[in-house]
């Protein structure tokens, strides 16, 4: 008998549970249907640790960001993970006069408003000319945020990984979750490689979720899975110049933080990811468009097609999307983490936080031994 059973503990957000879990002293059963870690969403992403700037204020997102960030730069730091200072260049590109200038602009400064809430640090960029000091982009101003970075995400899963399985958590690799029996005081979890139980369940299954939460008693969750393809800029960082994470302006509500470009920990260079339905991908001059209003001589042969990743969100009934992190029974207790996209990575480290608190000091009642 564990203490929690966590389903889909091979994704960041779920190690990361483990992990903090494991740290307090409870017995953990860490279960993944892949045979091993990351090979999910938590793959196939931007890799940015974003501080939040992004997030509606007052959202579970913009607060778990902004700790989530702190927790993993700092971790980054200690454990030798390697990071890219790049900032953040939220910019308005040259040409915006003809395209709509003032849609743009006006994202900018609705941007500004919502990150002086924030209270994270950033400057405002007004010339072309100052914008060319930070990244050789033909843009006409933009927000700088200093503290966003890169991180080299499989080294900081392993850590994870590494640091959970030493404080005692247990991973159970190519065990996919079938079934879950509620029984008064505990969940047996059935996997197709035989049974758990645990007290505490937590479901941090990121695109299963809504299946999970259904299978443990939980609610039915409409959940909107948005694919976002990425393509690789040929040359990387060495012929782009490109050291900084580079974003267009979107308006605060958007559903997405738009295609952007920056470099990876490996010296390579990407730009994405798209929002589309499922089985659409965006087509190649999709990316061009987007790549082309920052950097007018990039051509159709710079991109090559790299790889494509899917966000399960849950939009609320007023259009906002946030995570949704809630205990949905007492006894036994129950967790669910639905609509955890980005940016779950970044917050990764604060939802850990976040779901101990739930199980050691507040929401639920302490273990029967
Ligand atoms: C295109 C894209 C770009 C993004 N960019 C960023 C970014 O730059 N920064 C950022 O902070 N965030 C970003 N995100 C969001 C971030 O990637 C996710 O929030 C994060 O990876 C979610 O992690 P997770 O552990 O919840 O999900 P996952 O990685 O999906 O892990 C869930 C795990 O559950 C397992 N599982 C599912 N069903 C079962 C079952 N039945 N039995 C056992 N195991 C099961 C899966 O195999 C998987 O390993 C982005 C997301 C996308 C799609």
């Amino acid at each position: 008998m564990f203490d929690a059973g966590i389903v889909g503990g091979g994704g960041i957000v779920g190690c990361a549970i483990a992990r903090e879990l494991a740290g307090h002293g409870l017995s953990v059963a860490a279960i993944e249907k892949h045979p091993t870690a990351c090979q999910e969403t938590s793959a196939l992403n931007s890799r940015v640790i974003h501080s939040g700037f992004h997030e509606i204020p007052g959202t579970l997102k913009a607060e778990l960001a902004r700790e989530g960030s702190r927790l993993i730069i700092r971790y980054a730091e200690e454990r030798g993970v390697k990071l890219l200072r790049t900032g953040m260049l939220i910019a308005v590109p040259h040409g915006s006069i003809r395209a709509g200038l003032w849609r743009e602009a006006g994202a900018l400064w609705k941007m500004w408003a919502q990150g002086r809430q924030q209270k994270i640090p950033f400057r405002v960029v007004l010339t072309a000319g100052g914008v060319q000091r930070i990244a050789p982009i033909q843009a006409m101003s933009g927000i700088f945020i200093p503290s966003v970075c890169v991180i080299d995400l499989e080294t900081l899963m392993q850590l994870l990984l590494n640091d959970a399985k030493t404080a005692g958590a247990q991973f159970f690799f190519g065990s996919e979750v079938i079934g879950i029996d509620v029984q008064a005081s505990h969940h047996v979890i059935h996997t197709i490689r035989g049974a758990i139980e645990a007290r505490t369940l937590i479901n941090s299954a990121g695109l299963a979720a809504k299946e999970i939460s259904q299978m443990a008693g939980g609610p039915k969750y409409d959940i909107e899975f948005v694919r976002g393809d990425y393509y690789e800029m040929k040359g990387g960082i060495e012929r782009w110049g490109i050291r900084t994470l580079v974003y267009p302006a979107m308006p605060p509500r958007s559903r997405s933080k738009g295609i952007h470009f920056g470099p990876r920990t490996d010296g390579r260079l990407y730009i994405g990811p798209s929002a589309t339905p499922l089985s659409e991908p965006a087509p190649k001059p999709v990316f061009l468009e987007a790549a082309r209003r920052f950097l007018p001589q990039i051509s159709d042969d710079d991109l090559e097609w790299s790889y494509a990743g899917v966000r399960s969100t849950r939009v609320a009934e007023n259009g906002k999307s946030d995570f949704t992190i809630r205990l949905e029974r007492q006894t036994p207790p129950f967790i669910n983490l639905i609509g955890i996209d980005s940016p779950g990575l970044s917050a990764s480290m604060g939802i850990a936080r976040y779901v101990a608190e739930m199980i050691l000091r507040r929401s639920v009642p302490p273990m029967a031994q």
